[in-house]
């Protein structure tokens, strides 16, 4: 029989998100994640940042993050993804694989929420900028991330945290709620997949909606149902 152990924690971005996400899932039992990541710890991240210390500025954050969680199984890999390759990364990933979309790239979340559709792979996608965070978990049946947004804005119009700012406790919401869906999918919990949690930091409010499945949304045409990863066989 496997267990929660067992399953595969597909963490994209080890930033403001994939730092407490990660914390989380090792302090609840999690013991394997595929992390990626392209960049290095920089020291103006790091209140946000909060696997990382100054002792960790310019090392790779996939590598940082393997060190600072030893109880967690990491396979680090140091790799930016381009949309267009998410599809095949996705075909790629073991069966128990629960992602994570944890990185700062709209254009990526709209790839992943097609590509684990189409692949049956449970999903959780998490932004955050400013006083605000949003996160959803995304399985066949419910409402996707594309149901609710549609398509990515235009990259010119995408403020980045860099330039708009973040506020950290905010991004750690989001990762830590990240983290508890995630563990809920990879119990086979479907239930909380299609609710979109939404915080604001600055009127301290948090509201769970329930958008509605959009017909005709393309995501859902090659949907493809999978057991979770509880349910596979040892
Ligand atoms: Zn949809």
């Amino acid at each position: 029989m496997t267990t929660l152990r067992s399953a595969c924690f597909v963490v994209i971005g080890a930033g403001g998100l994939g730092c407490p996400a990660l914390l989380a899932l090792s302090a609840a039992g999690a013991r394997r994640a595929i992390v990626l990541d392209h960049d290095r710890v920089e020291v103006h991240n790091l209140q946000r940042q909060v696997l990382y210390d100054v002792g960790d500025v310019g090392a790779l954050k996939v590598e940082a993050a393997a060190r600072r969680l030893p109880g967690l199984a990491i396979e680090p890999v140091r790799r930016r993804l381009m949309p267009s390759e998410v599809p095949a990364f996705v075909a790629g990933l073991p069966a128990a694989a629960v992602v994570l979309e944890c990185s700062d790239q709209p254009a990526l979340k709209f790839a992943f929420n097609d590509a684990c559709l189409a692949h049956g792979v449970p999903l959780v996608v998490g932004a955050a900028l400013g006083w605000h965070g949003q996160a959803l978990a995304v399985r066949p049946g419910a409402a996707c991330y594309r149901c609710v947004y549609e398509a990515p804005p235009p990259a010119e119009l995408v403020p980045r945290c860099d330039e708009a700012g973040v506020i950290g406790s905010g991004v750690g919401h989001i990762g830590m709620l990240m983290a508890q869906l995630a563990l809920r999918l990879a119990e086979g919990d479907g239930t909380v997949a299609g609710q979109l949690w939404a915080i604001d930091m600055l009127h301290a409010r948090v509201q769970r909606l329930a958008p509605h499945l959009r017909a005709g949304c393309p995501a859902h045409r090659l949907a493809v149902a999978r057991p979770s990863p509880l349910a596979s066989p040892p």
